[in-house]
């Protein structure tokens, strides 16, 4: 029955894609293991990033994690900063910069964020296809593995990869939940009884689940199908930007390789470098062939790169015939220059990173609310004084109790009482208070007296906040 679908065409690459069928049925992409500088240098790359990821929840700055994105306590921590709902126009701030410096990184780079960071990637080919290829071996090994009848030996095999697939989700999922749950809430867990929080446990059961069907059978449909980033690359990319490209004035006409035949040769027979060997196409992940051109599939992995340029160094022609480069720079061989559209989000990008170091440089990690009780009117103090009822609510962002101390800073006569004496706040937390604020009555002016109170953290003053006290319109 398979033998009567027709396969893909390559000539007809734009109007489908190499993973699928003329019927709409998934073609299983089989890639040779890579080998080759890039390859080296993304693997170094992703075990660094790795162990950023495993390390990350150990790492503590002054008691704050790393990272922490605890929904259900609606608390965030990002490199040591605590922010809590009212900091969510920061984060909406630090989304918007994230989202320009991605625009910008794209126009100059392209994807290499697909090809190098992104955990899709790393996951997919730095972890789980490295199990895949140790069981079962390279690419077309595996293709006739497959096609051949179950074996006892087969069974093992297959169920050896999906065990240790399966096991390596789990761990994924459960390192992962450390970052939603904080260290300390998933040691909770995993230490007690599974059926203690079984919220928790069919949440994790559920990750592991999904990781395993994205690295075990979606794979590169993950980046063909649901990431919008390669979808948006036709908007981000221009003719300026750097992407991994088939020099096709070099590289055609592509013809075979005749033993012995010099570059000079094919040159005057008027063959160009591709030898037409197709192992830049063997072992591309998503399964398309870069000589076509600057493809939604391409994840930017370097693999062809490596591939094609072993057939080069082979051949004893110069490297590079598929590299990083520009889509100018190969038709016209000029060097990279940032364009006016690169210049434009670097300045915005400045912008918007300054603003954004400039909120968090001078926020406050304590942050103190004085307001008039609602519905309160003055009243006349015993001794004459005109008195406001205020309440108080001060705001702990750090992981340390705070003693705070409210002091009139002017005018000098007036007074400030808190109810219950000097306020501590808690870590990570809130106090409140109510506060009785007086004033000689011959203070006031038209019924108003402005007033400053000196906040005061362990002894130091850190803030001064401005109010009015209302009292009689007349003396
Ligand atoms: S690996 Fe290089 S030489 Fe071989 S088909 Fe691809 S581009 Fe041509
Ligand atoms: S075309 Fe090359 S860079 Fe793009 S995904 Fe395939 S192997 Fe990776």
């Amino acid at each position: 029955m398979s033998s009567a679908i027709p396969a893909v065409d390559y000539g007809d690459f734009r109007n489908q894609i190499p993973t699928a069928d003329r019927l709409g049925r998934r073609i299983w992409i089989y890639p040779r293991k890579p080998a080759g500088r890039f390859y080296r240098w993304r693997t170094w790359v992703s075990w660094l990033l790795l162990g950023i990821f495993a390390a990350g929840p150990f790492i503590r700055i002054d008691g704050v994690p790393l990272l922490l994105f605890d929904i259900p306590e609606r608390k965030f921590a990002l490199f040591g900063q605590i922010f809590w709902p009212q900091d969510l126009y920061i984060f909406a701030l630090l989304l918007l910069t994230i989202f320009v410096m991605i625009v910008l990184f794209t126009a100059v780079f392209g994807r290499i964020w697909c090809g190098w960071a992104c955990p899709q990637t790393i996951f997919m080919e730095m972890v789980f296809r490295k199990i895949e290829h140790a069981i079962e071996g390279d690419g077309p090994r595996q293709r006739a593995f497959d096609a051949s009848p179950w074996t006892p030996q087969k069974i093992a095999k297959k169920t050896l990869k999906h065990g240790i697939f399966l096991l390596v989700s789990w761990v994924a999922a459960n390192w992962l939940s450390t970052y939603f749950v904080g260290l300390d809430d998933w040691w909770a867990f995993i230490s007690g009884t599974p059926f203690q929080q079984p919220g928790a446990l069919i949440a994790l059961i559920l990750f592991t689940l999904l990781f395993y069907g994205i690295f075990a059978r979606f794979r590169e449909q993950a980046c063909t199908f649901i990431c919008p980033y390669g979808r948006l690359q036709s908007v981000l990319l221009d003719n300026d930007s750097l992407i991994v490209a088939y020099d096709h004035r070099r590289g055609e006409a592509r013809g075979r390789f005749s033993k012995g035949q010099t570059r000079e040769q094919r040159r005057e027979a008027g063959i160009g470098d591709c030898i037409d060997c197709g192992l830049c196409v063997d072992v591309c992940p998503t399964g398309i062939d870069i000589r076509n051109g600057l493809q939604m599939e391409c994840v930017h992995c370097t693999a062809c790169i490596d591939a094609c340029d072993s057939v080069m160094d082979r051949l004893r022609f110069p490297r590079g015939l598929i590299r990083y480069a520009s889509q100018r720079n190969i038709a016209e061989g000029r060097p990279f220059r940032p364009n006016a559209r690169m210049a434009l989000y670097t300045i915005l990008l400045l912008a918007l990173t300054g603003v954004l170091a400039g909120i968090l440089i001078t926020r406050d990690n304590v942050e103190t609310q004085i307001l008039r009780a609602p519905g309160s009117m003055f009243q006349e103090m015993p001794g004459g004084e005109i008195g406001n009822l205020f309440l108080v609510k001060v705001v702990n962002k750090t992981p340390r109790e705070i003693p705070v101390d409210l002091r009139i800073e002017s005018p000098p006569d007036a007074r400030l009482t808190l109810a219950g004496g000097a306020l501590v706040a808690p870590r990570e937390g809130l106090a409140q208070s109510a506060a009785v604020i007086s004033a000689p009555r011959g203070r006031f002016i038209d019924g108003n007296l402005p007033i400053e109170i000196g906040v005061y953290e362990n002894g130091e003053r850190v803030r001064v906040r401005k109010t009015n006290l209302v009292g009689p319109a007349t003396p």
